[in-house]
């Protein structure tokens, strides 16, 4: 991805840095080339080229941008699932996937990393972001992901005589989870995304305790595709679930909802980080009676919110990593609505800002592999920033307010915020 040229100079906020320390008052942020050069008190900032483009901050918040750990830019805010393989054609969900991009870079998050997408639509997204041709979140891919057959993604009926490969790789055995990673691999993704456990969105066969692949096929997979230096996650409620993916060596884990002593302690052990995405599940619980859900679903949602609310909390306790993010591009939980997240682990699970804003910075970039590019205001990184009007300190759901942010900056551009200019195409990048 280009960066800017030029000076910039943000003054007149706090600094959250983004590693948990305490806020820094009246900071200065300076960035040149689209790195930033200096980030402390204003007094004792180096002389700036008068040159330099002014950002006040008005008293409010400087802080990395965000980092969404577990986005589908190929959802479109379905209310049904089936509606996430079959109810466009790839191209039209590939226009959407670009207006979802652009959506949560002005929404703040400057990066985020897919938790899965219809075919490899996020590969090609990510390669249109980095060249300049649309905005968005600076991206790693995932593609399709892989589910045993008759597993939670395996929802079509045979006599329907249609698949899921839009979606989905559906396998039986090792072989055929190693036949998946493979054509993955030469899909370009960078990330594989399985589905150790059902989930309560299917209480009758494949509820969030339900086991969807076996060991043996998780390993298989983790063993292919660390062969070609791509990484392993999973959707993995169930306990057991848990503890097979950290065995079998996934590089994280989503939402780890129902973790015991033995599921935590391999966790600490491999420093694994944990996606909780917790805000779906009390979206559902909220607005599923409104909307026709279950009865079965929303009770099963509710635990899964419990659940994984504790074990959050004790994983944090712990000294475990958590990333932010989260199942938005659904109906009840659509996009735009990604910063809800934070607020939710402030006011619900009891995190306190400044603990919730690392997790969704310096862990998400982490979650990334890219920890030495982004992810904290730090001499010599990418500047990756977010100029808020707001004391996020005391107020974070203020990320949930587009009108709140002075700045959106990506690589030193203002991309977004009340300062950007309109996004205007160049015509010479479309190719
Ligand atoms: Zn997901």
């Amino acid at each position: 991805m280009q960066t800017a040229t030029g000076l910039i100079r943000i003054f007149n906020g706090q600094l959250i840095d983004g590693t948990g320390a305490a806020p820094l008052p009246n900071a200065v942020v300076l960035a040149k080339d689209g790195y930033i050069t200096y980030a402390g008190p204003a007094q004792g900032t180096p002389q700036t080229d008068p040159a330099a483009r002014q950002i006040d901050a008005q008293g409010g918040t400087i802080l990395p941008g965000l980092v969404e750990a577990h986005y589908h830019p190929t959802y479109f805010n379905v209310a049904a699932l089936e509606d996430l393989d079959i109810k466009y054609p790839v191209e039209y969900v590939s226009l959407l996937a670009a207006a979802n991009a652009r959506l949560a870079l002005e929404c703040g998050y400057t990066s985020a990393r897919s938790g899965g997408s219809l075919f490899n639509i996020d590969v090609w997204l990510k390669k249109a972001i980095e060249a300049g041709v649309t905005p968005g979140p600076r991206l790693a891919s995932s593609g399709r992901e892989i589910c045993g057959v008759g597993g939670l993604m395996d929802w079509n009926p045979d006599f329907r005589k249609i698949g899921m490969e839009g979606l989905v790789l559906l396998i039986n055995g090792a072989d055929e989870g190693r036949a998946a990673v493979r054509a993955l691999v030469k899909d370009g993704v960078e990330w594989v995304k399985t589905y150790p456990t059902g989930d309560a969105a299917a209480p009758d066969t494949n509820d969030h305790h339900t086991l969807c692949m076996t060991f043996e096929e998780m390993h298989a997979v983790v063993q292919t595709a660390h062969n070609h230096r791509l990484k392993v996650t999973g959707h993995c409620r169930a306990t057991q679930g848990i503890k097979n993916a950290l065995r079998a060596g996934y590089d994280t884990i989503e939402h780890g909802t129902f973790m015991d002593e033995e599921s935590l302690e391999l966790l600490l052990k491999r420093n694994t980080p944990v996606i909780p995405a917790l805000q779906f599940e009390y979206a559902s619980v909220q607005k599923g009676p409104g909307i026709g859900m279950p009865q079965a679903v929303i009770d099963g949602h509710q635990e899964t919110l419990e659940g994984g609310a504790e074990s959050a909390r004790r994983i944090l306790k712990a000294g475990g990593r958590l990333g932010m993010g989260g199942d938005y591009g659904f109906a009840w939980n659509p996009h735009g609505d990604y910063a809800k997240e934070l607020t939710f682990f402030v006011e619900y699970v009891g995190l306190s800002p400044l603990e919730v804003i690392k997790c969704a910075t310096q862990t998400g970039a982490e979650i990334m592999g890219r920890g030495e590019e982004f992810g904290t205001v730090e001499k010599g990184k990418l500047a990756d920033l977010l100029v808020m009007d707001a004391d996020l300190n005391q107020e974070i759901s203020a990320l949930e307010d587009r009108s709140r942010f002075i700045a959106v900056i990506q690589g030193g551009f203002v991309r977004a915020g009340r300062l950007a200019t309109a996004h205007v195409t160049d015509a010479s990048l479309v190719r």
